[in-house]
């Protein structure tokens, strides 16, 4: 609202009756709610926004009826929010996000229970993790890395347990090594693909869909890539990236694959460790943080929990 029309507004206040004072005052002293997007289509039958009427509020949120079938939604139906308490605290549970903190600091800083800030980790993430480049071109650099298997949290194990964070009992890319393969264009949109297995068929079944026909795509020329490539009839550009060892190649190199993966990992050991079904979080929450770099703010936060990414970061 612009100075003029608060002035406005102010003066109006005068009219108004006692009884309708109390109105603006407890809205007033209401915790500010998040800011939501619109609701861009009805969640349940993806009619068009023009379907939806305002029907009520229920717990601070306007609530919409779809006039295509008459259900009733709000801007986090189908969202991780959906239903979730405490609204007043999503905000500060952004900036602990945004900061990294672990599950014991971010209760802390947010007053949850260890629980309630490890539940609302996942529920923030669940869409966002989704948020994932989804075309590249021009020049690629794909490599892969691995984080080692963690069955953190699950009561069974399948497998005798290992020491907390602890080391690999096969060297390298044993069957305890879960691969992820890291895709960055040039202009840092980033695809990441936790592999089942890192074999000619896993990764054919990931870079197909995303890369471009007419792209160039720099790896450390292993096989995979390699036949990859083949089948595609995608331009392969084999670079060395030995460690230590300078570049000589000008424009095709892996650098920047290789500089995401070291602060994909030096960011990740805060955690000790990750359970392997919430790796995917984790890599959402980390191409999150570097979609927005320094700008990110705990709004952006909330847009990617409901589903809206930053369009031109993931080029669709
Ligand atoms: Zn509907």
């Amino acid at each position: 609202m612009d100075t003029q029309a608060f002035q406005r507004w102010l003066t109006q206040l005068n009219q108004l009756t006692p009884r309708q004072r109390s109105t603006p005052r407890n809205a007033l002293l209401a915790p500010e709610s998040p800011s939501l997007p619109a609701l861009r289509q009805c969640p349940h039958c993806q009619a068009a926004a023009s379907r939806l009427a305002p029907w009520g509020w229920s717990r601070g949120l306007r609530r919409y009826r779809c006039r295509e079938r008459l259900h009733t939604c709000n801007a986090l139906t189908g969202t991780g929010l959906a239903r979730l308490r405490k609204a007043d605290h999503w905000s500060n549970y952004c900036d602990a996000l945004i900061e990294g903190l672990t599950v014991r600091r971010a209760a802390k800083a947010c007053g949850l229970s260890k629980n309630t800030a490890f539940r609302w980790r996942h529920r923030f993430l669940a869409l966002a993790a989704g948020h994932v480049a989804q075309h590249e071109s021009g020049i690629i650099e794909a490599d892969e890395t691995f984080f080692l298997e963690s069955f953190k949290g699950q009561r069974q194990l399948p497998r005798v347990p290992r020491q907390r964070g602890g080391v690999s009992v096969t060297r390298g890319t044993g069957p305890d090594q879960i691969p992820v393969l890291v895709v960055r264009g040039r202009s840092g949109q980033t695809a990441d693909f936790q592999l089942d297995k890192l074999d000619a068929a896993h990764v054919q079944r990931a870079l197909g869909p995303l890369i471009d026909t007419e792209a160039v795509l720099c790896t450390d020329g292993a096989a995979v890539y390699a036949a990859f490539a083949r089948s595609t009839g995608v331009t392969h550009q084999v670079v060395q990236a030995r460690p230590g060892r300078r570049v000589r190649e000008g424009a095709f190199h892996i650098q920047n694959v290789n500089a995401y993966h070291s602060r994909l990992k030096s960011w990740m050991t805060r955690f000790h460790g990750v359970a392997t079904r919430y790796l995917p979080n984790y890599l959402g929450w980390r191409r999150m943080l570097e979609r927005y770099q320094q700008g990110i703010r705990p709004d952006h936060c909330i847009q990617e929990a409901v589903g809206r990414a930053m369009q031109h970061a993931i080029g669709t």
